[in-house]
């Protein structure tokens, strides 16, 4: 049970974080008009971002380097990096899009780009774009990429990838591909196992749901997983999830801390077993979640999927009748995981997610799950109360309120 772990705090946190805290798609609000005109040069660097990206695609290392520009040993370095090190990976588009241009005094230009691409037999649609910037300097054999411009046209340098870290290497399972440094393999490969255990546990639990292979990027550690994704991983250990985009799509990915994932499989080899099983949940909800969806039914799900454990803690409250905080109610809340403070409170979170979620998979069946995430999802623009939309959802799809649901549930834990 999750209050034994060794590192009981900090894993549940792990938890408590994962899937709260996926980065929010990108705001591209700055990117040049769909429509507006094109110039020449507008033209030609375009044709220079497909042509490098073709040659990053098709792996045509002469032909990608022939588009960087000589003049910057430096920058030729780092491409020639850059490309050896994502000689594994199997991307399946790249896409470089010119958002704006401005003239350096130089006779350089500086390019707007926004960035993104997918990987062989992975979510099919882009997921959403990351902003960067290059230098362009024009020869005799007409444009070439002559630097990383991101910090001066952005304000801020590119978050780094796995690749700027070390060479990537690539294990593919049946349901993730994962992507790791070579110090990373024994994590890299548990994982592969893991999701691939987890999936039909997935399925199952959600009958319908269908994912393409599903991105797990191991770095070695926390810092680095800082580097990549600044700012937005403060609370959460050894692993999380990521939304990549709204549309289904665009799906998500998984991001592995390999340090402390050796640390925390060499006490409790369950715990990552079941921490890949709830993340790869969480890439699955993404899309069928919405703005009003409960999160009592979220983590409920992710655990539920991952495997339930005893809920002692939660029973004994609602035995002794001791005040109960949070309440199921509370975690009606959409943002109900976000604002637990203490470790206590978010045992008892999970304790009540994960036995209403039970008690829904019991007493109404996994069909009724699905529908009832596909209800609040469509409801994602629905204003009234919280506690109203909840109870009207209930209704529609379970044929109970809300106040009798709690009644069934409070009774399904109190016989557990
Ligand atoms: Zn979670």
């Amino acid at each position: 049970m999750r209050r034994i772990l060794l590192v009981a705090i900090v894993a549940l946190m792990a938890l408590s974080a994962a899937g709260c805290l996926g980065g929010t798609p990108a705001d591209i609000s700055w990117a040049t008009p769909t429509g507006s005109a094109v110039s020449g040069t507008e033209q030609e660097i375009q044709q220079l971002f497909d042509a490098y990206t073709q040659a990053l695609v098709t792996r045509d290392r002469n032909a990608f380097l022939s588009l960087i520009d000589a003049g910057n040993p430096d920058f030729l370095a780092r491409q020639q990096q850059f490309f050896d090190y994502t000689e594994n990976v199997p991307f399946d588009r790249y896409s470089v899009k010119l958002n704006s241009l401005s003239e350096e005094g130089d006779g350089s230009v500086t390019a707007k780009t926004s960035e993104a691409f997918t990987l062989k037999g992975s979510f099919a649609a882009l997921p959403d774009a990351e902003r960067a910037g290059y230098r362009l300097v024009r020869g005799d054999n007409g444009w070439k990429i002559a630097g990383d411009a991101t910090l001066q046209a952005l304000g801020k340098a590119r978050d780094a990838r796995l690749w700027d870290l070390g060479k990537v290497e690539v294990t593919i399972g049946e349901h993730a591909i994962v992507l790791y440094l070579a110090a990373g393999k024994a994590t890299a490969v548990q994982a592969r196992v893991f999701a691939d255990r987890a999936y039909p546990q997935l399925t199952e639990a959600l009958p319908g749901v269908q994912m393409p292979l599903v991105p797990v990027w191991v770095f070695s550690s926390k810092e680095q997983i800082d580097q990549a994704y600044p700012g937005q991983w403060q609370d959460w250990v050894g692993g999380a999830s990521h939304q990549l985009g709204y549309d289904e799509e665009q799906g998500g990915e998984i991001i592995l801390d390999a340090g402390l994932f050796n640390e925390i499989g060499s006490k409790n080899p369950e715990y990552n077993r079941k921490m890949i099983a709830h993340e790869l949940t969480h890439v699955a909800l993404f899309s069928r979640t919405g703005d009003k969806t409960p999160s009592f039914l979220v983590e409920g799900l992710a655990d539920y999927v991952a495997g339930l454990e005893a809920t002692p803690y939660l029973a004994g409250k609602l035995r002794s009748g001791e005040a109960v905080s949070p309440t199921l109610r509370d975690l009606y809340q959409p943002s109900g995981f976000n604002v637990l403070i203490s470790d206590e409170a978010a045992t008892l979170a999970y304790e009540i997610a994960d036995t209403a979620v039970a008690y829904l998979e019991q007493e109404y069946g996994n069909e009724k799950v699905v529908s009832l995430l596909r209800e609040f999802k469509r409801r994602e623009s629905d204003n009234q109360p919280q506690d109203q939309l909840v109870d009207e959802a209930f209704r529609s799809i379970l044929d109970v309120g809300a106040d009798e649901f709690e009644n069934g549930w409070r009774l399904y834990v109190l016989a557990g």
